[in-house]
């Protein structure tokens, strides 16, 4: 499971002790998802996977954008792509 978590560090610490306290493992993301941008042919697919909004339409261009800073690594959008421009990289 892929959590989001949002808020001050104070309560994302109560956040973590509270899901630790409850007996479930939690590991920081150790990855990271980057697009390709010579495969990418801004198809718009995976726009249908993400659930953030890393994936988006610049309205001016018409263009797939990718912001990795919305990005929670889900990795939907990786199989979605039916170009594979969109990869995991372990950190
Ligand atoms: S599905 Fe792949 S090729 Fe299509 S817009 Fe997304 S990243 Fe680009
Ligand atoms: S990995 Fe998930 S959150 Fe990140 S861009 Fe792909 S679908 Fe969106």
């Amino acid at each position: 499971m892929v959590l989001d978590l949002t808020g001050t560090k104070k309560n994302f610490d109560r956040a973590i002790l509270y899901l630790r306290e409850l007996g479930l493992s939690v590991e920081p993301l150790s990855k990271s998802v980057t697009r390709n941008t010579d495969r990418c042919m801004h198809c718009g697919s995976c726009l249908a996977f993400c659930s953030t909004g890393a994936l988006y339409i610049d309205n001016n261009t018409m263009e797939v954008v990718f912001d990795p800073e919305k990005c929670n690594g889900c990795e939907l959008c990786v199989k979605g792509c039916p170009v594979r421009a969109m990869t995991i990289n372990l950190l």
